[in-house]
């Protein structure tokens, strides 16, 4: 997963998108990058490590007040092909730099290769840029991708910024113009902050999929190369967003809760824990929201009993369990004085291998825990997501075609610590999130895949 972003600006682009790249940091913290293009360059800057780090004392040397676009990305996977903004000047009259939020299958990954080989393909036959994309689009329907392209037209000397998204927008991608500048970004808080420093918009809201949207000194242009066939990932509402987040005009938070009513609702737990001395705490950080919903559905107040260490980065992409294992072990550590003696509920967004789960239950009960149940948000995964790697193994994946209950006492049953796992089925997902139920992938629940249709 990949946090992009871009901005058209003739003022202070590189200030403003800096601001912007920071709040795309939660979608990746391998590497970030940017490139900034002017009427006579295209440049970039980018290194592996948080945005912090990279954009140092010596990135106020490279930016120029002349430049006016800038398409950044933090990224989150294995740069195969080099860390990205990934340059391309080949063509004579164009040179570009493309960032991507997505999926091109074949070659698994972030791939922008694939991407900016279809474009010079295009290019090279005499399309221009906005033509060579709209076959580019073409060509790819079997794939997902948020682009953001900085194109700097050696011809023309002026350069302008080019954005994608895919028909089915699997991955969120969110748009905010005024007079002076245009912003996209994957998601709406860094919006939600430049407007907290008193910047106003007169346009704020998703892009459209299927759409291509042109920034240069005439404004914004949108054309509509394909016709959208919503299959917006479930799983950016239950974790990959920001709590703050505002994706196709349902906000995260509020989702969440939803979640954490629903499995209140769905395994009537109110009655199950009447008269008992408990406590909700969740997993953070994607387990906040839905403790607090969970909580709200009880009737009681949600507590914080386990804390993470937000330096340890994430732990989710360890391969070996073992090491994934010390690893989960040192980002999570219990408050005694919340859990001591009580029956916790604990909330988390998934469980995948059940290492999470596992290793702070097993924290819990070592401070004083009675016993533990675990309160999954989502629904008991089956299939790896087509942009996973396949062979990853999935606790509740034995269990499939079995009731709701059944699954949750099963994987329990995996989990010495737990004594009980309650889930939400995927109609409560679809439910929560609150959107046609056609729009919303939910292939790694339920098998249909919006790509076979
Ligand atoms: P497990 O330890 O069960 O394999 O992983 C589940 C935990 O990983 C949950 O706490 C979840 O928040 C976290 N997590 C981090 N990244 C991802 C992701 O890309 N997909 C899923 N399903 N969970 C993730
Ligand atoms: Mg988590």
């Amino acid at each position: 997963m990949q946090g992009v972003m871009g901005v058209y600006s003739k003022k202070h682009a590189a200030t403003k998108s800096l601001y912007v790249m920071y709040g795309v940091q939660h979608r990746g913290q391998e590497s970030s990058g940017v490139s900034a293009a002017s009427d006579n360059s295209l440049r970039t800057w980018k290194g592996k490590g948080l945005v912090s780090g990279v954009f140092n004392e010596q990135y106020r040397s490279f930016i120029h007040p002349n430049d006016y676009v800038i398409v950044g990305c933090a990224n989150g996977e294995n740069t195969d092909n080099g860390i990205p903004p990934l340059e391309c000047k080949t063509n004579e009259r164009y040179a570009f730099s493309l960032v991507m939020d997505g999926y091109i299958p074949k070659d698994r990954g972030i791939n922008e290769d694939a991407i900016s080989g279809s474009l010079l393909r295009f290019l090279s036959q005499g399309n221009d840029f906005e033509a060579a994309l709209a076959e580019t689009m073409k060509k790819h329907r079997n794939s997902y991708y948020c682009l953001v392209v900085a194109v700097w037209d050696k011809k023309e000397k002026k350069s302008f910024m080019v954005v994608a998204r895919d028909e089915r927008g699997v991955r969120p991608l969110y748009l905010a113009k005024n007079a002076e500048s245009v912003y996209v970004v994957s998601e709406s808080p860094p919006i939600d902050v430049l407007e907290n420093m008193g910047e106003t918009f007169n346009e704020r809201r998703d892009v459209i999929p299927g759409t291509i949207l042109i920034a240069d000194e005439d404004g914004l242009r949108e054309i509509k190369v394909l016709e959208p066939k919503r299959a917006h990932c479930a799983f950016e509402w239950v974790y990959f967003g920001r709590p703050d987040s505002v994706i196709e005009g349902k906000t995260v938070h509020s989702v969440r809760k939803r979640l954490g009513h629903a499995l209140v609702e769905t395994h009537d737990l109110k009655k199950e824990y009447e008269g008992e001395d408990i406590v909700v705490i969740p997993v953070p950080d994607s387990g906040r929201s839905v403790s607090t919903g969970v909580a709200e559905g009880l009737g009681i107040r949600a507590d914080e009993g386990v804390i993470k260490n937000a330096y340890m980065g994430r732990t989710y992409l360890i391969d070996d369990p073992e090491f994934r294992k010390i690893a989960s072990d040192l980002k999570h550590n219990i408050i005694k004085d919340t859990v001591d003696g009580k029956k916790v509920i604990i909330t988390d967004d998934s469980i995948v291998r059940g290492t999470v789960s596992e290793s702070v239950a097993q924290n819990l009960i070592k401070e004083g825990a009675k016993e533990v149940e675990f309160l999954v948000s989502y629904a008991p995964i089956y299939y790896p997501c087509f942009a996973d790697p396949p062979d990853k193994p999935l606790a509740a994946q034995p269990f499939k075609g079995k009731s709701l209950d059944e699954i949750g006492d099963l994987v329990a049953g995996g989990l010495p610590s737990i004594n009980k796992c309650r889930y939400n089925s995927e109609e409560n997902v679809l439910n929560a999130v609150g959107l046609p139920k056609d729009d919303i992938c939910t292939y790694c629940v339920s098998g249909r895949n919006p790509f076979e249709n």
